[in-house]
């Protein structure tokens, strides 16, 4: 019997078959939980988009070899219990940094030009004679990234190419970008004085989550647009609609929430100066496409016994055998 390999989501059907030589592959939702358990049962490799995986749930995975997180995002796996089970975590960085990049400067010029107020005024209004509001330039503003990794680096080369002036705060100071982009290191408090834009792109840890909160709202200046493609949690969203009703900052560009779908009663829904997308950072064809090619390559180097290539920093230099 071929080693068995589970997929939680149905995209890339194609490049999964190309382990068909090595594995047979079973798509399987995990929405139903009772079909998943026993599909997992005698799984040894898994690909994952969003679920949880614990030790509770490492219980029903005797044979796991690999988690391959499509993503790189992998706050919902506890690796410490994965590598307590000599299981594999990968993930897929870098190759979906630009779509993130691309989906952020799009937020930001949605709010910047004020486009779904001016598709619904052109669908409602423009005959009528009250005028269209001016926006703002994003030209000589000040864009503060918090996190300037790989997708923070991605996001300042798009917002140098439209003149903006870039600060970041990082808890590493990231001196070659700095170089590079012309990026200005600033502690937190700092930076959130003195932007017009803040795009946060740290990833969830315990040290991230309620990074930005009241008092880090209250900093901001009243006409700054704050933009979170990162987690959630990382921003406090009963503070953040308080700031965006109250007029503490101009607005908000938000493709992830607390919790997820967003409810449609959420306060958010409600909001005018929001732009609201459903976590689609990464969801391109060309993207996804190439985050399955890498959890492909990654599974195949481990049901052949070898190291997969993307691990998790948390587990880099760690060599697993198990039967
Ligand atoms: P990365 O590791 O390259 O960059 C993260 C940066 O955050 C690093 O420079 C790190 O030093 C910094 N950082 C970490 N903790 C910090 C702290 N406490 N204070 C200040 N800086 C801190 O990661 P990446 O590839 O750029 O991805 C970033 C995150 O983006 C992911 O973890 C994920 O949660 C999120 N993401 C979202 C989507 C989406 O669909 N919206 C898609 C991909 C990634």
């Amino acid at each position: 019997m071929k080693p068995k390999v589970v997929v939680t989501f149905r995209f890339g059907e194609d490049v999964f078959e190309s382990l068909n030589d090595i594995a047979q592959v079973r798509f399987c939702s995990s929405s139903n939980r009772e079909e998943f358990l026993k599909e997992i049962a005698d799984a040894e490799a898994l690909v994952i988009a969003v679920e949880k995986i614990d030790e509770e749930f490492l219980k029903h995975t005797p044979k796991l070899k690999i988690v391959a997180r499509c993503g790189v995002g992998y706050d919902s796996v506890n690796v410490a219990d994965c590598t307590k089970r000599k299981i594999y975590v990968t993930y897929t960085p870098g190759i979906l940094s630009n779509a993130v990049a691309e989906l952020t400067m799009g937020l930001m010029l949605s709010l910047s030009r004020k486009v779904l107020e001016a598709d619904r005024y052109t669908r409602t209004e423009w005959t009528k004679d009250a005028p269209f509001p001016f926006s703002i330039d994003l030209e000589g503003k000040t864009l503060g990234i918090i996190g300037l990794g790989r997708i923070g680096q991605a996001v300042a080369r798009r917002a140098k190419a439209f003149d903006m002036k870039i600060v970041y705060h990082d808890a590493i100071r990231q001196k070659d970008a700095e170089d590079a982009l012309g990026a200005s290191f600033m502690e937190l408090d700092d930076l959130l004085r003195t932007s017009d834009f803040i795009s946060i792109h740290t990833p969830l840890t315990s040290s991230t989550r309620g990074f930005i909160g009241a008092r880090e709202l209250r900093l901001m200046k009243k006409n700054a647009y704050l933009i979170n493609t990162s987690r959630g949690p990382v921003v406090d969203e009963v503070a953040l609609c308080r700031a965006l009703e109250e007029g503490w900052i101009a607005g908000a560009g938000l493709d992830v929430f607390a919790k997820e779908p967003l409810p449609l009663d959420s306060p958010l829904t409600k909001l005018r100066n929001v732009v609201l997308t459903p976590h689609i950072g990464t969801a391109t064809l060309e993207t996804r496409r190439k985050m399955v090619q890498m959890d492909v390559e990654n599974i195949r180097k481990v049901l052949l016994g070898e190291l997969p290539l993307n691990l998790v920093p948390e587990q880099k230099g760690k060599v697993f055998v198990k039967p």
